[in-house]
């Protein structure tokens, strides 16, 4: 990779997604845009059945396998419309006359929960909000022993890091049902035993490329549940044995998610990269904590290591904070319009520089107009 990042004018992206992509990813797939390995065309110019891209695919897939150790009971599917569509499939899928069960912590579990209800609505099942931290404005995670729990439930769903509000769950919850989880915005920000769930989700756009992909692994003894109404691509067993190529899938994506799963393999893995998020998520908190002038609102246990929410004590000043840290190089730093205040997202891609650079200019801001 030749381009040295430090030529180029790139600047600090502290976006919730589509967000950060390292620089490397970026120079590598400019260098075999027009001309895809002496093939004479690009990789988003050749058809999904050629064994070329077929092999990219498969690569793709196999560096996933190995960054997540995941087991080979386990099947990998690269599918399209997002996380959101995945609240949908997922009791089209997995519902099967029984009842969902659903922790909402947030704007996506809350969604999640309620794409479901309308199934239930229809006649697929039932599903339950075992639990809602809404009464703390999502701050929190309910208390363990005040989860509403179906015993014989087909399945447990939450999200493990609310990408608006900023709340983490990092330990896999214990029940006795297959659990599935959303991690759009943490999947391969820290290690996990993908043997204790049945079904992971990620929108791509976070942690793993450009939009336009969302990654499930499922264990294989969840891909025989479909119900009838289940769409054709939407049927995770049907995916699973067309190895996610029924329909063209989002070629260029799935490459990029290639190039970026090397990246991760060179920056050390998983739990390499998991260190220095812990680094940038703790000085970054660190530096919120120790002033009066921002505060973020989540119970400590509770706080995202990847999104991270800040408010400023005089809210009248939100627009010129905004303003001059762009000017700063500092962009993308609005909060959600759910929350307000402001928002660091700090995935994989964005450095400790960069989080440095942000604490750096908080700290000057407070002292100008403190
Ligand atoms: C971004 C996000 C989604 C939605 O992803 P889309 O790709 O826009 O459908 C769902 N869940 C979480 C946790 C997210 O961060």
């Amino acid at each position: 990779m030749t381009t040295k990042p430090s030529e180029l004018h790139r600047l600090h992206n502290f976006c919730a997604g589509p967000a950060a992509m390292p620089t490397q990813v970026l120079a590598k797939a400019q260098s075999e845009m027009l001309d895809w390995q002496g093939k004479g065309l690009s990789i988003m110019e050749m058809s999904h059945r050629s064994s070329d891209y077929v092999g990219v695919a498969e690569m793709a897939e196999q560096k996933l396998r190995s960054l997540m150790q995941i087991p080979d009971d386990y099947k990998v599917l690269f599918l399209q419309g997002g996380a959101s569509l995945q609240f949908s499939a997922i009791p089209l899928n997995l519902l099967m006359g029984g009842t969902g069960d659903y922790l909402t912590t947030g704007a996506w579990s809350g969604k999640a929960f309620k794409e479901a209800k309308r199934y239930a609505e229809l006649g697929l099942g039932q599903v339950n909000e075992v639990a809602t931290s809404k009464d703390s404005n999502f701050t929190t995670v309910p208390d363990r022993a005040d989860w509403q729990l179906t015993p014989d439930a087909a399945y447990f769903h939450y999200c493990a890091n609310e990408t608006i509000h900023g709340v983490q769950i990092t330990e896999p919850p214990q029940v006795a049902v297959p659990l599935v989880a959303d991690m759009s915005s943490c999947i391969l920000s820290a290690p996990i035993d993908v043997s204790k769930f049945g079904m992971i989700y990620a929108g791509s756009q976070k942690n793993i490329g450009p939009a336009g992909l969302v990654i499930v692994i499922i264990h294989e003894s969840l891909l025989d549940r479909a119900s009838q109404w289940c769409p054709t691509l939407l049927n995770y067993k049907h995916m699973a044995e067309k190895g996610s190529m029924s329909n063209t899938p989002a070629t260029y994506s799935w490459y990029l998610a290639g190039l970026v799963f090397d990246w991760l393999q060179e920056q050390g893995g998983v739990e390499a990269i998991a260190k220095v998020n812990h680094q940038k998520a703790e000085r970054l908190y660190a530096a919120i904590d120790n002033s009066d002038f921002y505060q973020n609102p989540v119970v400590k246990d509770y706080r995202s290591i990847m999104n991270v929410p800040f408010t400023l004590a005089d809210a009248s000043l939100d627009k010129l904070f905004l303003q001059q840290a762009e000017e700063a190089g500092l962009l993308n730093l609005k909060g959600h319009r759910d929350v307000g205040g402001m928002r660091a997202s700090i995935y994989n891609a964005v450095s400790l520089e960069s989080v440095e650079a942000l604490i750096e200019f908080m700290q000057q801001f407070e002292k100008n107009h403190a």
